[in-house]
C-alpha cells in the first residue's frame, strides 16, 4: 500500500471536515452549508461510507485531500503532510517534497528567520533604538511588541541580505523569491529599509510576509509597503493579527475588523483582543471566507472619514453574500480607532460593546448628510440606502429596514419597493450581458437523477429489468452515466450478491467522480414501491425524449431527401418514422 492510501485510510473524513464546519447527520450521510459558496440550504454532502464529499450547489467535491486543498488552500504535498501528521504517519515516500510546495515552505522558513532578525534588531540592538522610541511614543508596550513580533529593518539596505546569505547560507535567488530583497545589478538589496516591521501570519502561524511602516512622515514615499505577491503571500487574503486573535474571535463569536496594524495593536492593549486589520481598502471575498470560519458576526470599525464609509459600503455586498451579520462600531468624536483608544479608552470600549447593526448605522449617517424633510433629501437617502436593503438576504431583516426607512423618510413601503424594482431594472439594462452558467438540459438532469436512483437503491437488480426497453431507443447525453449504468448491469449479471462497495471498487478511476456524485445526490424519501414507480417514471420520460429527438432528426433528414428527390431512401425513412410514431403513441396512451 502506498503512503497516500495509507494516510487516507487512517483519516476519517467526517471527523476531518467536522473540525472545520458543522455537519448534520441526515440518513447515512452528513450535510452542511457549503463552505465554498454562499448558501442557506445545505447542499454540501459528506459520505462516511465512501469517505467523500460533494457540493450540489457549486459542484466541488472529492476526498479528504481535496477538502484540505480547497479549504486551507494547500497543495497536495501540504495536505498529505497535514493528514499524515494527524494520523501519526511519517512520510518517507519520495516525490512529494519537490516543486512548489517545498518552495513555499522555504519561503516560510526564510520569513521566520527574517522576522526573528528584525525583532532582534528592534529589541536588542542599538540600531533599533529610534524605532523603539517611536513605539514608546505611540504608547506601545513591550509585551505587545513581543506578541506581534514587531521588528525593525535598518536603512543600510544590506542588513537582512547579509544575515541570510552569510550567516544562514541562503542563495540570492531564494531571498528575492521570498520578496525579502530585490535585485540591483549583480547584487541584491533589502526590500524593507528603515521601516518598522509588522509580520503577517496566516491562521496556521506561518509568516506569509511583512508590512513595513516608515518612522518619520515623508511625502516622497508610501507610509506602508507590503511584501509583493509571492508563492506564500497573496494580497487580499491576509489579515494582520488573525493568528493572535482567532481564539478570542471564536470565544466571543465576533470579529472586529479595523483598517490598520496600529489600530489592532492599540485595541489589543486595551483588552479588545478579537480584532484584525484588513490591510487594504475594503474586505475581499477571500478575507470574508477566512473570517467566517471563526464567526458569522463581523463588526466593522473603520476610520470615521469618507474613505472609511466607502470601505464599509464596498464590504457590505460581500458580507451579505456570505450570510454574515454585520454591525458597525461608531467611533466617538470621529477619529480613527488608534486615536480614539488613546484619547478615551473607556468610551471606545463602550462603542465596541454597543456596536450598531450596519443598516441602522448607514441610515444614521445619511440622516446627518441629507435634509430628510425635503423631497430631494428623501431621494438621496433612498438612492444610497435602497440598493443595500435590496440585497439583504433575510426577508425578515429586509422588511424591517424597509419599514424603518419608510417611517424615517415618510414614504410608503410600496413606493420603496417600486423604487428598488426600478433601480434593479436600470442595473440590468446597464450591465453588459453576461453569459449565464450553462443551463443543463432536461436530458442531462434526468440521466443524473436516474443514475442516482439506481446506485442509491440497496438492491438495484430489482430495478433494472424495467429499464431494458428504454435503453435501446435512448441516446445518452452524458457518457459517464451511460457507462455507470451499463457497468451496473454487467456487474449484477456477473455477481450473485450485490454490494455497492464492490461495485464502486470495480469502476475505472475516471468514472468515480460521476459515481460519487450520483451516490451522494439528495433524493426524496420514498417507500420501495414509490421508489420503483419513480425509476419507471424517470426512465419513461427519458424514453419519450429519446423518441422525440429521433423523430425530429428523421423529419429533418426526410426534408433534405425530398429536395434531392431520393425516393427510395425517403421511403425507408418513412417506415422508420411510422414505427417510432407507433412506439410513441403506445407509450402515451
Ligand atoms: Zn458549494
Amino acid at each position: 500500500m502506498d503512503q497516500v492510501t495509507e494516510v487516507k485510510n487512517k483519516t476519517d473524513i467526517v471527523t476531518l471536515i467536522g473540525s472545520y464546519i458543522t455537519l448534520k447527520k441526515t440518513g447515512s450521510n452528513f450535510k452542511a452549508n457549503c463552505p465554498f459558496h454562499g448558501e442557506k440550504t445545505p447542499s454540501f454532502v459528506v459520505s462516511p461510507e465512501r469517505q467523500i464529499w460533494h457540493c450540489f450547489g457549486c459542484g466541488k467535491g472529492g476526498d479528504a485531500y481535496q477538502f484540505l486543498m480547497e479549504y486551507e488552500h494547500m497543495d497536495f504535498p501540504e495536505a498529505l503532510r497535514t493528514l499524515a501528521d494527524k494520523a501519526g504517519i511519517q512520510i518517507i515516500q519520495k516525490g512529494f517534497d519537490s516543486g512548489l510546495s517545498s518552495k513555499k515552505e522555504n519561503i516560510y522558513k526564510l520569513n521566520m528567520l527574517s522576522q526573528e532578525f528584525y525583532h532582534f534588531l528592534l529589541t536588542k540592538h542599538n540600531i533599533g533604538i529610534k524605532a523603539l522610541e517611536y513605539l514608546d511614543g505611540r504608547k506601545i508596550k513591550n509585551k505587545t511588541i513581543q506578541t506581534y513580533m514587531l521588528g525593525f529593518a535598518p536603512g543600510s539596505g544590506v542588513a537582512l541580505v547579509n544575515y541570510l546569505q552569510q550567516k544562514k547560507k541562503y542563495k540570492a535567488d531564494d531571498i528575492v523569491d521570498a520578496g525579502l530583497a530585490t535585485k540591483k545589478g549583480s547584487r541584491i538589496v533589502d526590500f524593507f529599509r528603515d521601516r518598522l516591521i509588522f509580520p503577517l501570519y496566516d491562521h496556521r502561524n506561518n509568516v506569509m510576509g511583512f508590512s513595513g511602516r516608515i518612522l518619520n512622515q515623508r511625502d516622497d514615499i508610501s507610509k506602508y509597503i507590503n511584501t509583493r505577491e509571492t508563492l506564500a503571500y497573496h494580497k487580499g487574503s491576509v489579515f494582520f493579527g488573525l493568528n493572535s486573535s482567532k481564539e478570542a474571535i471564536k470565544k466571543e463569536d465576533k470579529a472586529v475588523v479595523m483598517e490598520g496594524e496600529l489600530d489592532v495593536i492599540s485595541a489589543f492593549q486595551e483588552g479588545i483582543t478579537n480584532t484584525v486589520a484588513i490591510k487594504g481598502t475594503a474586505l475581499t471575498e477571500d478575507q470574508v471566507s477566512l473570517l467566517s470560519r471563526f464567526t458569522k458576526n463581523i463588526s466593522l470599525c473603520f476610520d470615521s472619514d469618507k474613505a472609511g464609509l466607502e470601505a464599509m459600503k464596498r464590504s457590505l455586498p460581500i458580507l451579505e453574500k456570505k450570510n454574515i451579520t454585520t454591525s458597525v462600531v461608531v467611533i466617538p468624536d470621529g477619529k480613527d480607532p488608534d486615536e480614539a483608544i488613546k484619547t478615551n479608552p473607556i468610551a471606545f470600549k463602550k462603542a465596541v460593546k454597543h456596536d450598531i447593526p450596519v443598516y441602522d448605522a448607514l441610515l444614521d449617517i445619511l440622516l446627518k448628510q441629507y435634509e430628510v424633510r425635503t423631497a430631494n433629501g428623501k431621494k438621496q437617502i433612498g438612492d444610497e440606502l435602497l440598493p443595500h436593503i435590496a440585497q439583504i438576504s433575510n426577508e425578515i431583516v429586509k422588511e424591517h429596514y424597509l419599514r424603518l426607512l419608510s417611517k424615517t423618510i415618510d414614504t410608503s413601503e410600496d413606493v420603496l419597493l417600486k423604487e428598488i424594482e426600478r433601480q434593479e431594472k436600470k442595473e440590468i439594462v446597464e450591465k453588459p450581458i453576461v453569459v449565464e452558467k450553462e443551463q443543463k438540459g432536461r436530458e442531462v438532469l434526468l440521466e443524473e437523477y436516474l443514475t442516482a436512483l439506481l446506485v442509491q437503491f440497496p438492491a438495484p437488480q430489482d430495478l433494472l429489468p424495467g429499464l431494458l426497453e428504454f435503453q435501446r431507443d435512448y441516446a445518452w447525453e452524458t457518457g459517464s452515466f451511460k457507462k455507470i449504468i451499463t457497468k451496473l448491469q454487467d456487474f449484477i449479471l456477473d455477481n450473485k450478491d450485490f454490494s455497492i462497495k464492490a461495485f464502486a471498487g470495480s469502476l475505472p478511476q475516471e468514472l468515480l467522480p460521476a459515481f460519487d456524485k450520483s451516490f451522494l445526490m439528495p433524493l426524496p424519501v420514498l417507500s420501495d414501491d414509490q421508489y420503483k414507480a419513480e425509476v419507471e417514471k424517470t426512465a419513461t420520460e427519458m424514453y419519450m425524449l429519446g423518441l422525440r429527438s429521433q423523430i425530429k432528426k428523421l423529419t429533418e433528414e426526410m426534408k433534405k431527401l425530398e429536395k434531392e428527390e431520393k425516393e427510395d431512401d425517403l421511403r425507408e425513412l418513412q417506415d422508420k418514422l411510422s414505427s417510432l410514431l407507433l412506439k410513441l403513441s403506445q407509450k402515451t396512451t
